[in-house]
């Protein structure tokens, strides 16, 4: 048994001086001996070599290569997160933010997947001077060297690097190549072809980004209205056109200051109503011209957008005349030129009139509108033979304490197959809106409708309209089977048979004839006349034909772009 206490039997430790521990040269040789043991002894390789070495023999027991291993693949995801975070960041930015010098694992050593296709900006500026270098300097008088070697600034080599170069300052919208890197020479001929076509380039992208700007913003604006507007300035029918009042779905209208036609001046302030001439926007529109016998619906077979958009403006206009010569309150027609009307400005320095929605009206105020509203619509329907069609508190103004109705060109005639339904509309929405607005005597919808074409229509709401529905339909039915012989003027057969039943009726009854005059039809020989007046109006602005519409192609050529957009719009 040996004793705990006992010799341990240890083996002797060389005895070694704390001066040969100490020396320097000991540590040297300690040193080197455990680098000859090492792996890697002999070779001078950065972690990163080593790693990759490590990770290509299947295992390792070396607990600081498995730390660098791990601490690497800890980097990479880093990196990767990062890389994700900066995608986030700046998403389809223009300006990117880099968060490269957040990241960990040196460039050299990412993946393929990882690297930038930047180019180093200094690598970009080391092959430019080397492509601008053989460039000599020359002297003031443009000559390099002498004698044998002299070289003039117009040599076609050193043209020809210099012409390559300046292409690159073209613009980025121009595919020059990437030239750079090649001994590129380009003659004087080549380079100017080229500028010119940069330049000509520049303008034509200038031009369509101005025109898509007004393709949606300036819609109507189209090169033809503003030769129309341009046309109008210079002949001074207009002083100028200034901003836009509003931009609706059919129409944009613009503020302008009159100037005078044929020696008769405008009204001071004017209205413009420009109707849009896209067709989507009006293949609806026809339910308001089929039936109205003064438009011709061929034009919407033909399909001819610029002559179908004509037609609201004369609609309009007709509309408009007649309903100034029955003094009801609205814009006068001041010129109809096309898809263009000039009007009257309801309202004072370029400040249009409020529509009724807006015009925050005293209840004073709001009950003697409703009693203005009832009776513009009563001359509207009795004197006019027209129905409104869109009437609410858009389309009522407020301007001197009085009512003014605009924006007819969707307006119908009586004979309109669907005349009476849109009166019966009209009449709910301006007695709903005076109702709203707590005026106490306002008549139901359904009154009103009986009041102003006296008939005697019975039922209400839905049922009522279904039987002013019902009455449209009978009366087209009729108007039909007798328009064959009446041709072209379905009122004449009205006219006609107003008169036949009054001789009949006053043959039986002649007191009756008194009653007779709210027949709605009654009136159709006055507007007979009146129509007569509005188609000569409207003969400025339906005389285009085709030799017309070439000279306006041809105006439009040769038009002076530039100077057609000085005049200010919008
Ligand atoms: P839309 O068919 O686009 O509704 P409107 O004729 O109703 O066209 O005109 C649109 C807006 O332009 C009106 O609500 C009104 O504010 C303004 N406006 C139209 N005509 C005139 C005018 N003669 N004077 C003043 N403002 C007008
Ligand atoms: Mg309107």
């Amino acid at each position: 048994m040996s004793s705990p206490w006992g010799k341990s039997q240890t083996v002797p430790v060389m005895p070694c001086s704390l001066e040969d521990v100490m020396s320097e040269q000991l540590a040297h040789e300690l040193q080197q001996q455990e680098e000859k043991e090492s792996q890697h002894v002999g070779e001078k390789r950065t972690i990163q070599e080593i790693l990759a070495a490590a990770s290509e023999s299947s295992e390792t027991t070396d607990d600081w290569l498995l730390a660098q291993m791990l601490q690497q693949e800890f980097d990479r995801e880093h990196d990767q997160t990062l890389r994700v975070e900066e995608k986030k960041f700046n998403g389809n930015n223009k300006v990117s933010i880099s968060f490269e010098n957040y990241r960990v694992v040196h460039p050299a050593y990412r993946d393929d997947e990882e690297e930038d296709d930047e180019v180093d900006p200094d690598e970009i500026e080391n092959r430019k001077s080397a492509w601008d270098s053989p460039s000599p300097k020359f002297n003031k008088s443009g000559v390099s060297g002498k004698g044998k070697n002299i070289t003039t600034k117009h040599d076609a080599v050193i043209c020809g690097r210099r012409n390559a170069s300046k292409i690159m300052d073209f613009g980025p919208d121009f595919h020059s190549g990437d030239g750079e890197g090649i001994d590129m020479k380009l003659s004087n001929k080549v380079y100017n072809t080229l500028k010119m076509h940069s330049l000509a380039e520049n303008k034509r992208s200038q031009r369509l980004h101005e025109k898509k700007e007004f393709s949606t913003s300036e819609h109507v604006l189209d090169p033809r209205t503003k030769l129309l507007l341009y046309k109008m300035v210079n002949n001074g029918t207009l002083e100028s056109v200034g901003g836009s009042i509003s931009s609706g779905k059919e129409s944009v209208i613009y503020h302008a200051y009159g100037g005078s036609k044929n020696g008769v001046l405008l009204s001071p302030e004017c209205a413009i109503k420009i109707y849009k001439t896209t067709l989507n926007e009006f293949k609806n529109r026809g339910a308001y011209v089929d039936g109205d016998h003064r438009f011709s619906r061929d034009e919407f077979k033909k399909n001819n957008p610029r002559k179908v958009i004509r037609i609201w403006g004369e609609k309009e206009t007709a509309n408009l005349n007649r309903m100034k010569k029955f003094g009801i309150p609205c814009p006068a027609v001041q010129v109809l030129n096309k898809h263009v009307l000039v009007m009257s400005f309801i309202g004072e320095d370029q400040i249009p009139a409020p529509k009724l929605k807006d015009a925050d009206l005293s209840l004073e105020d709001l009950e003697d509108a409703y009693d203005q509203v009832v009776k513009m619509m009563d001359t509207m329907h009795n004197k006019c033979a027209l129905v409104h069609g869109d009437l609410s508190e858009y389309n009522l103004l407020w301007y001197q304490e009085k009512v003014w109705m605009i924006d007819v060109s969707q307006s119908v005639e009586l004979t309109h197959p669907k005349a009476m339904e849109f009166l019966f509309r009209d009449c709910c929405n301006v007695c709903k809106f005076f109702q709203k607005a707590g005026v106490h005597n306002v008549k139901e919808p359904e009154k009103l409708f009986n009041k102003i074409t006296g008939l005697n229509i019975k039922g209400k709401g839905a049922e009522f309209a279904a039987q002013v529905q019902r009455y449209d339909k009978e009366r087209s039915a009729e108007l039909l089977a007798h328009q064959i012989t009446t041709k072209e003027y379905a009122f004449d057969y009205y006219f006609e048979k107003s008169q036949q039943d009054r001789l009949e009726e006053a043959e039986e009854d002649p007191e009756e004839v008194v009653e007779e005059r709210n027949d709605p039809f009654e009136y159709f020989y006055e507007k007979s006349l009146q129509d007569k007046a509005d188609q000569s109006h409207q003969e400025v602005g339906s005389s285009e034909d085709e030799e017309d519409e070439e000279d306006i192609e041809e105006e439009l050529r040769n038009a002076d772009v530039e100077k057609m957009d000085k005049i200010k719009l919008g």
